[in-house]
């Protein structure tokens, strides 16, 4: 996949002392294959490339003390800069409601996205109605109340009405009971054609929306920019929501929709669950892409705090699954000088979710420390064998509860996961895919 090549590339510029321009050709070589393998619009890597080479290749890299870093630094910043820099929000109404519509070809998430969207805006406070404008399928109409209901957010639909009126109709009803914000689902086609445009267009000029948000499937890689060009040039959109980031995709689309359409993505998909939804942070897209979060900080940070010996037996041993307690309590030690685990775990994509009631403060390590020395070895190399009456004991023998030493044997297993996840694969493999 795209993380994988490029980790690569930046493993072997890392481990260079100084670099020649040679090697910075080199590197961009093999940085531009891999961004045209994740199916990344060709003019946009041409460009991208040649802007990442100009600054690369001028002296304060090649002179700098660690000229390999720098050059990563330089791909992450151009990157952020190709998705547009900052997090796009939507355009809220001065005067209420603010009329959102949602367009797309079929399956690309148009009703699963104005559902997620609706549930978000709830939750900021709004009060949304959803509007059911795919009368064509029956399906389409049940599918926008099953998850209005889910959500609890009422849902507006007049059967197979056309799409003008019920869109129109909908306007007036938000209008009279209160609701700031009008969500309009669509129907979508496997392709493009006038017929769709068209009805788009009419919604369009009926409700005068504040956004236009085009929904497009990441998954379908350089196709998801040609619609979003297309929807563009014919409609007019003011942002992208790219849905399906879960899936096995090649970052191709994050990469280029912005570059090509010059519309932001607002939003990400990443799930089909209802709060599976995030406002689009190109920061975060570009650490995932390069598939090692803010890397340049936490190698500086593990360097001075890690003992680089010591890392590798521990990887040694993670590796042959000999990880026990007692290099648990090794490592949480070796964790503390290096700062809030929170900090720490923040710059690893993906990770801060999974971590997040992991806490070590002052307190917490003596208790540990005194569980852990409460236990016998056998149950510090295996401790799935530590049930109910072997936790009594060691609660005792170390004067905390069952309780606490239930809390840290789940705390050990997921820093279990966690370490075996750091060394496999540091990039969390989101965009890392077996494609490429
Ligand atoms: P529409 O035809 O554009 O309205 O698309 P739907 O909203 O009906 O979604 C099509 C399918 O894609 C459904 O099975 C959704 O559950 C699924 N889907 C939508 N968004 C996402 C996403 O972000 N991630 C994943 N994994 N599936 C999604
Ligand atoms: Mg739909």
């Amino acid at each position: 996949g795209l993380s994988e090549k490029l980790q690569e590339t930046f493993k072997r510029l890392r481990g260079k002392g100084k670099l020649t321009e040679d090697d910075v050709n080199e590197a961009m070589r093999e940085v531009r294959m891999a961004l045209l393998e994740a199916d990344v619009n060709f003019k946009v890597v041409k460009d991208f490339v040649a802007k990442v080479k100009e600054r690369a290749i001028g002296s304060e890299v090649l002179e700098s003390l660690s000229p390999g870093q720098q050059v990563i630094k330089i791909v992450n910043e151009e990157m952020v800069a190709l998705m547009g820099g900052v997090s796009s929000k939507i355009n809220i109404s001065s005067k209420p409601p603010t009329v959102i519509l949602l367009a797309g070809l079929q399956g690309a998430g148009k009703t699963t996205h104005g559902a997620k969207l609706a549930n978000m805006l709830k939750k900021q406070g709004k009060h949304p109605l959803l509007v059911a404008c795919d009368i064509y399928r029956p399906a389409a109409i049940k599918q926008l109340q099953v998850l209005g209901e889910q959500i609890k957010v009422p849902v507006f639909s007049l059967g197979t009405e056309k799409p003008v009126k019920i869109a129109q109709e909908s306007i007036r009803q938000a209008n009279s009971q209160g609701q700031d914000v009008v969500i309009i689902d669509t129907a979508g086609r496997l392709h493009i054609n006038e017929e769709l445009m068209g009805e788009l267009r009419d919604i369009k000029s009926a409700v005068k929306p504040q956004e236009i948000l085009l929904v497009v499937d990441a998954m379908t890689g350089q196709d998801a920019v040609n619609v979003a060009e297309s929807f563009h040039r014919e409609l007019g959109i003011d942002g992208v929501i790219l849905t399906k980031l879960d899936g096995d995709t090649r970052g191709g689309a994050a990469l280029s929709v912005k570059a090509v359409t010059g519309c932001p993505i607002k939003f990400a998909g990443i799930g089909e669950k209802m709060d599976a939804i995030e406002p689009f942070y190109p920061e975060r897209m570009a650490s995932r892409i390069l598939g090692m979060g803010d890397v340049l900080t936490l190698i500086e940070k593990a360097q001075s705090a890690f003992d680089e010996k010591k890392a590798k037996e521990m990887e040694q041993k993670l590796r042959k699954q000999e990880f026990t307690l007692d290099d648990f309590l090794d490592q949480m030690q070796q964790l503390k000088k290096m700062g809030p685990l929170s900090s720490i775990l923040e710059m690893i994509p993906g990770m801060g979710k999974q971590l997040k009631d992991v806490q070590i403060n002052e307190k917490d390590m003596a208790h540990v420390e005194a569980i852990i020395h409460s236990m016998t070895s056998e149950e510090r190399r295996k401790p799935v064998i530590i049930k109910e009456s072997r936790k009594k004991r060691i609660a005792k023998g170390s004067g905390t509860s069952i309780q606490e030493v239930g809390r840290l044997l789940k705390q050990f297993e997921q820093m279990q996961k966690m370490m075996k996840q750091l060394t496999n694969n540091p990039g969390m493999g989101m965009l890392g895919g077996g494609k490429g």
